[in-house]
């Protein structure tokens, strides 16, 4: 399998040097040259199989250039050595009124992240290793909370690696900013950044593209790398999950073969949605994708005329992982459903760089329609279904997933199909704590461990031990900056002026 960049499909590279770079150098991202299929035996054959096993076989179609046997070890690190609290690693659960939750979120940092976070590092040594290269990986990762921590804990102490991550100082939730602030290892490094995601995400990116910059790192034995959904890597794992939970309802009885059923994603960066929707190419019988957003509404805007205009107020939420206006992953769904046209990706990305909007027209909008619909929720909206199903099933959502049910039941009551809804659950509830607690009408007059307990003494669910840990953990990282000196704050920790 080759891999071609959204804005230049004459270049081509490996599976190996898509993960190695982790973004294009023309600034585009990078996309298999075709999408694999799977038969009815395909799927029957991933039946039986652990979540690892089911993992390296899909991971065959993709990274060709990896061995089976460097497959399976990859994903025996990341899968089977114990650092997910499930040993089937995801888990589906049944609500009363019949939606399936698929919850992604049993992994060391409690988020779903972790499904593509615990792997990453694992392919990218090795890519690195067969791109012929020896240099020090250095990982720059913009985050809006869930990201950083997940990508932290995959890198932490990895030989031959260096992670280095950015969050907006007041955008991300107070377990995630002590998630981050606490990480342990010598190779880590975290920085709060004055600003908003999109402000963290665009200095990466300037400092990624920047020739100046990438001569200093070549000259000093190191590369940078992206740990972000832009990544290959990471998408891929991603679309693993939902192939894998097709799989799953099918030995449970919950869908019968080539039975179709819809998919709603609580959705920021695109890149979780697009997993979803290159399992559905593959073959997974998916008929509707939901993109569920909070008040920050640009997709669902983007999904009913066709315009993406990220010209609008940055609202910051109880689902912070989704406050973000630039939707990165979008891209490769464009650059596939225009049938590979990077002239129009470069025309309209540029537009979007210079004007913050471009403007897809009518026929490919139609063509999204067909596939995807949008829908957005508030803070209060997410907190009453929160309560509500809490109520109904005594089952906690996080705000992330809460956004989505709301989503998904919308649909279910407007549209004519009556598919099974398969409702991707993106976070542990304890992760967002205060916001959760609140909602299902406990007093959040607390500090955070206080709120942890008050939650654990209302719902009955277990507080996940890395969360309970983090109190006695040590804050190693408190420092901050503008959006304007991290590149000096990169050369400074790298050691490289
Ligand atoms: C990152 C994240 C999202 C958004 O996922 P994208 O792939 O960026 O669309 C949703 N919920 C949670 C909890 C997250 O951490």
């Amino acid at each position: 399998m080759i891999y071609h960049s959204t804005r230049n499909s004459a270049l081509s590279v490996s599976s190996a040097e898509a993960i190695a770079q982790g973004i294009s150098a023309d600034g585009g991202l990078f996309v298999p040259a075709s999408i694999p299929e799977l038969t009815a035996a395909d799927f029957e054959a991933l039946k039986g199989l652990s979540y690892a096993e089911r993992a390296a076989r899909l991971f065959a179609l993709y990274l060709t250039d990896f061995t089976d046997e460097e497959l399976r070890e990859c994903t025996k690190a990341a899968y089977e050595s114990g650092s997910f609290e499930t040993p089937d690693v995801q888990e589906i659960t049944r609500l009363a009124d019949g939606s399936l939750l698929l919850e992604l979120w049993h992994g060391p940092t409690c988020a779903f992240k972790d499904m593509a976070l615990q792997i990453l590092p694992h392919f990218l040594t090795r890519a690195i290793r067969k791109t012929g290269t020896d240099k020090e990986v250095v990982i720059l990762t913009a985050t809006s909370g869930d990201t950083g921590k997940a990508a932290l804990a995959g890198f932490q102490d990895v030989p031959g690696t260096r992670i280095m991550v950015f969050y907006p100082e007041d955008g991300v939730s107070s377990m995630q900013k002590r998630q981050m602030q606490t990480q342990e290892g010598e190779n880590v490094c975290v920085c709060a950044v004055k600003g908003n995601f999109d402000d963290c995400q665009n200095g990466v990116k300037a400092i990624f593209t920047d020739p100046e910059m990438q001569k200093l790192l070549a000259e000093n034995g190191m590369q940078f790398s992206s740990a972000n959904s832009i990544n290959w890597g990471r998408l891929v794992p991603q679309i693993v999950y939902y192939v894998s939970a097709y799989v799953t309802m099918l030995e449970k009885g919950i869908l019968k073969e080539g039975e179709r059923f819809n998919i709603t994603v609580p959705t920021g960066n695109f890149g979780n949605i697009l997993a979803a929707w290159y399992a559905k190419q593959m073959g997974v019988p998916v008929q509707h994708l939901v993109c569920a957003s909070n008040i920050n509404n640009v997709l669902t805007d983007f999904i009913e005329t066709g315009i993406y205009d990220r010209n609008r107020t940055f609202h910051a939420t109880v689902s912070p992982s989704m406050d973000i206006l630039i939707s990165s992953n979008l891209e490769r769904l464009l650059y596939h459903m225009t049938g590979e046209n990077d002239a129009q990706i470069r025309e309209w990305f540029g537009a979007l760089k210079s004007e913050g909007r471009y403007d897809i027209g009518t026929e490919l909008r139609n063509r999204i329609q067909a596939e995807f619909s949008g829908a957005f929720y508030d803070d209060d909206a997410t907190k009453k279904l929160i309560g509500k199903v809490f109520a109904e099933n005594g089952y906690l959502s996080d705000t992330h997933t809460a956004v989505g049910i709301c989503a998904a039941r919308a649909y279910n009551e407007k549209a004519a199909d009556k598919y099974p809804m398969l409702i991707a659950s993106t976070a542990n509830p304890y992760k967002f704590g205060a916001a959760v607690l609140e909602a299902i009408g406990g007093d959040t007059d607390a500090d955070e461990y206080e709120i942890l307990s008050r939650l654990q003494e209302r719902s009955g669910m277990k507080i996940p031990k890395a969360l309970a840990e983090l109190k006695t953990k040590k804050v190693r990282f408190t420092g901050s900056v503008e959006q304007d000196a991290m590149a000096a704050f990169v050369r400074e920790t790298l050691g490289i002026r």
